[in-house]
């Protein structure tokens, strides 16, 4: 049932959440959940990780915002960390993975302003992926071509052109002298979990090089070591011109970001973009302390080792249910199952069970557990999830 007094935009909820610790979810009866959501790829380092905890409350204690008009070391810090495993360039806080988005939408606009001689809404478009998903502001939702998303909301923000995820020739045909940027997440999360082959991003590369657009992928969902990378576009040795992040950044804390490449980093300047909360003290503790984990636990190789042995158990249940299960997608810890029908049937039933899980796009269902998770968990949701497919076989 929805409560009262609030809106309705999310379906009623089938429980209350109240507490977590680590990959584990607990409801307001007690019931324990093994948590493969993670609050839609959210607390990376598991639920109430003893060091984040501490991070949050040190910096809550000491100082939780006090806006851009000043320096924030923390923030400092951040962006260094960031600049870092990207490479050359400079990043710009936000609070969410939509607000990621648009800022690098704006960025493009300030690009292609450049690109046509100062002369602005010339070489504005952007060219993005037909089954992407970009957040639901004005700008995430003009990248995102689902009537589901857009429908009600028109008319949109002009200048949208979509190619088809690992089809170069359809890039190929629409990225001519109007596109300022090219657009895409490195694996479409929302879409269904359907990473980019590392050619079709070398490709991408090429032509945005070849034409002037920039090449900006959205890591949000597939970034911060979710693929067993920090950032999932690393194996295809491409680098872009700006990256959008927020989901995993702060495992539980809102906060968003885009890095962008010199000399593009250089497009914003004093004025031209900002928000009061964007990398405010408590938002950088926290996805300091992210970082920390995931270095300090050496998370990117544990995932690497983990998701091998897991995925090999995935796709064992693909084998021995393919009446209901079509292939398994994924990397690292971001994984989908393509079933033939629905997936709400088999969402329920793992919950009942004590999983959670997460619909996508396609009947698929995604499998987002956090970084931290070990064998002996992920054996355990997909014993789970056996269980459920043998019973909707019985
Ligand atoms: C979730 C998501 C967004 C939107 O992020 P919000 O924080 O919900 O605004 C954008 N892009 C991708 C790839 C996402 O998965």
């Amino acid at each position: 049932m929805h409560h009262p007094t609030l809106m309705k935009n999310y379906g009623p909820p089938a429980f209350d959440a109240v507490r977590g610790e680590g990959v584990y979810l607990y409801d307001s009866i007690g019931k324990r959940y093994l948590d493969f959501g993670s609050g839609i790829a959210v607390t990376s380092v598991g639920h109430s990780h003893p060091k984040w905890v501490k991070a949050v409350q040190d910096q809550a204690a000491t100082l939780s915002h006090c806006s851009n008009l000043y320096g924030i070391p923390g923030q400092q810090k951040l962006a260094d960390r960031l600049v870092q495993k990207a490479g050359p360039g400079r990043v710009l806080f936000c609070n969410s993975g939509a607000e990621s988005n648009d800022a690098l939408i704006k960025l493009a606009r300030l690009h292609g302003r450049n690109l046509s001689g100062g002369e602005e809404a010339k070489r504005y478009s952007v060219v993005a992926a037909e089954d992407a998903f970009h957040g639901r502001t004005f700008g995430g939702m003009a990248a995102t071509p689902q009537e589901k998303i857009q429908g009600g909301f028109r008319p949109m923000l002009a200048g949208f052109k979509f190619g088809q995820l690992n089809n170069i020739e359809s890039f190929d045909k629409l990225v001519d002298d109007t596109v300022a940027a090219v657009f895409i997440e490195s694996i479409q999360g929302e879409g269904g979990i359907f990473p980019a082959e590392d050619s079709f991003l070398q490709e991408l590369r090429a032509l945005c090089t070849e034409r002037g657009a920039l090449l900006m992928l959205d890591e949000v969902q597939c970034g911060i070591g979710r693929s067993g990378h920090f950032f999932a576009f690393e194996k295809s040795g491409v680098k872009p011109d700006a990256i959008g992040m927020a989901k995993g950044l702060g495992a539980g804390f809102p906060i968003g970001a885009i890095w962008a490449a010199e000399p593009y980093a250089e497009l914003f300047q004093p004025g031209s973009h900002g928000t009061t909360f964007g990398g405010n003290p408590l938002a950088c503790a926290a996805a300091n302390a992210t970082l920390d984990i995931i270095e300090e636990d050496s998370l990117l190789e544990h995932i690497t080792a983990n998701s091998k042995i897991w995925h090999a158990a995935l796709q064992g249940l693909v084998e021995q249910y393919p009446q209901h299960i079509a292939s398994m997608r994924g990397v690292g810890y971001m994984v989908g199952l393509a079933l033939h029908a629905d997936s709400s049937a088999v969402t329920t039933a793992a919950r009942d069970k004590g999983l959670l899980i997460v619909p996508a796009g396609h009947n698929t269902i995604r499998l987002l557990p956090a970084l931290t998770a070990t064998l002996e968990e992920l054996a355990a949701g997909t014993r789970i999830l056996g269980k459920v497919f043998a019973e909707l076989s019985a």
